[in-house]
């Protein structure tokens, strides 16, 4: 199974308020938000698959500014399970944000990353652990057959194709949340400045040694899903900005489309007028000019935002590269 983990949470940019002691082999993150109906379930599903395991675990909860006594439920487990952590937000700030705080906060040599919803079986995860041989760094799932409304699954399909096409075709995009890690993929999350991204796409983009494994998916029994249309839309938005210029160069483009055929048009009524002597109508030269003079005002934006667009990846501050392995 690996080392123990020798990161200490405390070195990274956010502080750890929570004791780092123990070693532990592997830690459950799961990122909690109005789960209440279901914790109970999760907890003795999950609990028998631990115990199975023989391994010293860690069971790290993090509750996003759930109100609807998922807290206090969660702080009732601890009560008679030590291997329980609790990190409670001080408001709901979504579930990347919640699966970051946990990456930070665990300290197993393997992490692994769970839906409290029951969506991912817990049974599943000794699958994961079997596939993170030495030199994988990332397990990622594949379910065998996604259980969700056909509104969710055409939601992630779009969200996929867009994020795939951002990050190019050498990277394999993988969204599930259901996954395996080290803290090794934790420590170069930290690396980047934009963590509250998409954790998925960030670890896709990274390109460590991962592995695939295919897995079963449930259908959501109880509470209802996080992620309406208007939430798939923003993830969507933030891909597509957070990963291109693509939207700044499109306006480039658009504006050279604009200059290119308003100069054109312009030049070839001018060409009837001067050599042909065909009056041309005042409109259509007045048409082309406009063409011409929008498009070299959106060519301008366009150049404009691909500068400014430089600047937010730069303050994004993600590495250039990630490096394997170096063979000396
Ligand atoms: N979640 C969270 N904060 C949020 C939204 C969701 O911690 O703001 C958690 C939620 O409790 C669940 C997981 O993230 O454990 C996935 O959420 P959901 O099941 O709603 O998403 P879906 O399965 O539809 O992708
Ligand atoms: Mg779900």
């Amino acid at each position: 199974m690996g080392e123990p983990a020798k990161r200490n949470p405390d070195e990274t940019p956010q502080k750890d308020p929570l004791p780092v002691s123990a070693e532990v082999d592997i830690s459950f993150v799961i990122p909690v938000y109005n789960e209440a109906p279901i914790i109970d379930d999760l907890y003795s599903r999950l609990s028998k698959v631990v115990a199975g395991l023989g391994k010293t675990c860690e069971l790290l909860f993090i509750d996003d500014g759930s109100d609807d006594g998922s807290y206090q439920q969660l702080q009732a487990l601890r009560e008679k399970d030590s291997s329980i952590r609790i990190i409670r937000f001080t408001r709901n700030f979504g579930q990347q944000a919640a699966v970051l705080a946990g990456f930070r906060h665990c300290r197993g040599a393997i992490i692994v990353q769970l839906d409290s919803d029951l969506q991912n079986p817990p049974e599943e995860i000794p699958k994961l652990l079997d596939a993170m041989t030495d030199d994988i760094e990332l397990v990622v799932t594949v379910p065998r057959k996604r259980k969700d409304t056909w509104t969710r699954v055409a939601g992630s399909r779009v969200l996929q194709c867009f994020a795939q096409k951002m990050l190019g075709p050498s990277c394999k995009l993988n969204l599930s949340s259901f996954r395996a890690l080290r803290p090794s993929v934790v420590d170069k999350i930290d690396q980047c400045k934009d963590k509250s991204q998409f954790m998925a796409v960030l670890m896709s983009w990274m390109g460590v040694p991962t592995a695939e494994v295919e897995v079963e998916h449930s259908a959501r029994e109880k509470g209802v899903t996080k992620y309406g249309l208007s939430q798939l839309i923003r993830l969507t938005w933030d891909i597509v900005t957070g990963y291109s210029n693509f939207p700044l160069r499109l306006v480039t483009y658009m504006g050279l489309l604009g200059a290119s055929t308003g100069f054109g048009l312009m030049a070839f009524l001018i060409f009837q007028r001067v050599v042909r002597g065909i009056l041309v109508d005042g409109m259509v030269l007045l048409s082309a000019a406009f063409a011409f003079l929008a498009g070299i005002q959106l060519l301008s934006m366009g150049l404009l935002g691909e500068y400014l667009g430089r600047v937010h990846l730069r303050v994004q501050d993600r590495p250039d590269y990630i490096v394997d392995k170096v063979i000396e």
